[in-house]
């Protein structure tokens, strides 16, 4: 993957202010993936997506992340602190369709992009749920013979609800927090995309400051600016405000 460039930052938060989180996430890999077709793209399961955001904010801002959680017993703030080693998850080499249980056989897919925008407008998480899993079964078979998808019993669609979470781990990150002031235990799910979009717009705006003040200063474009290395930047903002 290439490394988002400033003018990328700039132009994707620009574009992305008031999209949703998931056009978010592909004009990211987009930007980040020139060559490979975003249609592709749009087909990585979600996991795999989380993945390639990760490596991506591993590249535009180092290994480490630091993430505060705010207790939601005492609303004291937990400061944690990873790296993006720490977050990654192996899943499964080979496909595993179809899943067998209770004499039936379910093939499937893992969910991506697409299924999650087409559910996106659902209001009811069960309802969202189902349909998902409609999504990602193209056949089901019950000893053999071919079953319309719709008669697959709720307790075999679990297992296909365990089984999708098997096969695509680095979707779902959570982990366990234990509260110092208050002792509280929880589990909480840690959201690379917003995670990462928080920052890139913290900073575009810095980045916003520096074209103002470098401009303002040298009469330079904001594309030369932004062309600039960040340490550049940095001297130029150091010599302005040294007078
Ligand atoms: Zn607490």
């Amino acid at each position: 993957m290439r490394q988002l460039s400033a003018h990328d930052i700039v132009r994707i938060c620009e574009w992305g202010r008031d999209k949703h989180a998931l056009d978010r996430a592909l004009v990211l890999l987009r930007a980040a993936s020139p060559g490979v077709d975003p249609a592709a793209l749009a087909r990585l399961s979600i996991g795999r997506r989380d993945a390639l955001l990760l490596e991506l904010r591993a590249q535009a801002f180092g290994q480490k992340l630091e993430v505060l959680v705010p207790c939601p017993k005492c609303r004291e703030r937990l400061e944690l602190e990873f790296t993006a080693d720490e977050l990654r998850v192996p899943a499964p080499e080979t496909p595993r369709s179809p899943l067998e249980v209770q004499g039936y056989a379910l093939d499937y897919r893992l969910p991506d992009s697409l299924d999650l925008a087409a559910l996106a407008h659902l209001k009811d998480a069960r309802e969202a749920r189902a349909r998902l899993l409609q999504r990602c079964m193209s056949e089901a078979r019950f000893q053999g013979a071919p079953v319309p998808l719709s008669a697959v019993p709720g307790s075999v669609l679990e297992a296909l609800t365990a089984r999708l979470a098997e096969d695509d781990p680095q979707a779902d990150i959570t982990f366990r927090l234990d509260c110092p002031g208050c002792g509280h235990s929880w589990r909480a799910a840690f959201d690379i995309l917003s995670f990462f979009w928080t920052e890139l717009e913290a900073y575009a705006r810095q980045l916003q400051r520096e074209v103002h003040e470098i401009a303002r200063s040298y009469g330079w474009t904001e594309s030369i600016i932004l062309s600039l290395s960040a340490p550049a930047r940095r001297r130029y903002m150091e010599l302005i405000s040294s007078g």
